[in-house]
């Protein structure tokens, strides 16, 4: 299995002989502009993809399917829109498959339980984006599982560490799990992503697990980046197994411990 992250919550995942983009964000940087809910006015994303546009079109036309957790412009953007074929599969959860077909894609999977494509099963997950006033306004989140039987990973999608992922994960007992980190903050309340403290408990809770650590660095309203994250997480002893990628770094993932 591989790994790639390109920014964000944006993976390439190849498991088997599939290949899954994940929460497409391939606009360049300041592409979609400022966040709602928030004093900060630095246009998103931060930054760049790691490669250049004609190295994106390359990558795009080797994937068998696209997979979307929620519909927020960090992971799903005008230019994934315009720039991926309308005729790729789309998995996301149902309540966002009418929006996907929206946009031109004809060939939505739309999840309440799982899909099975191009051999994998994919299964949905449940997560909370914040909690109270700044969760309503955020709204319902997912998270996907993949599985081949040898293989498998957790996307926990956009969620804050709570009963959901911690249930996905008692279920399913995949050998990895993919957080977003950052503490993504708004105006109002409680971080709407994983803060380090929280990745650190996940990381305690599910010993078994090895964890990668996304969306750091690429969008304003995540308070915690990198170094932060790395800090707290040599700090708690878990660096052996919870890793944070760069963006374009690609991780070859072992379904055993090598
Ligand atoms: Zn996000």
């Amino acid at each position: 299995m591989k790994f790639q992250l390109w920014r964000n919550a944006t993976v390439l995942l190849n498991i088997d002989t599939a290949t899954f983009l994940i929460d497409p964000m391939l606009g360049p940087k300041a592409s979609f502009g400022v966040f709602p809910w928030t004093n900060d006015t630095r246009p998103n994303p931060l930054i760049d993809l790691p490669f250049p546009r004609s190295e994106l079109k390359k990558q795009i036309s080797k994937i068998d399917a696209i997979v979307v957790t929620h519909l927020h412009p960090d992971h799903w953007d005008s230019d994934a829109i315009s720039l991926l074929d309308k005729n790729l599969p789309v998995i996301g959860p149902s309540i966002i498959a009418d929006s996907l077909a929206g946009y031109g894609f004809t060939n939505i999977q739309s999840v309440d339980r799982s899909v099975k494509v191009k051999g994998i099963d994919i299964t949905l997950t449940h997560g909370r984006h914040g909690i109270g006033e700044i969760e309503e306004k955020m709204g319902v989140v997912h998270g996907f599982y993949f599985s081949s039987g040898s293989e498998s990973i957790f996307f926990a999608g956009d969620t804050i560490w709570c009963d959901e992922v911690k249930s996905a994960i008692s279920i399913h007992q995949p050998k990895y799990v993919v957080v977003a980190g950052g503490a993504a903050t708004f105006a109002i309340g409680d971080p709407v992503t994983m803060t380090a403290r929280q990745i650190c408990k996940l990381c305690h809770t599910f010993p078994e697990v090895k964890v990668l650590v996304t969306h750091l660095e690429a969008v304003s309203p995540c308070t915690e980046d990198r170094e932060f994250t790395g800090r707290e997480i040599a700090t708690a002893g878990i660096s052996d197994r919870c890793i944070i990628p760069e963006d374009g770094e690609q991780l070859v993932l072992f379904s055993e411990p090598v």
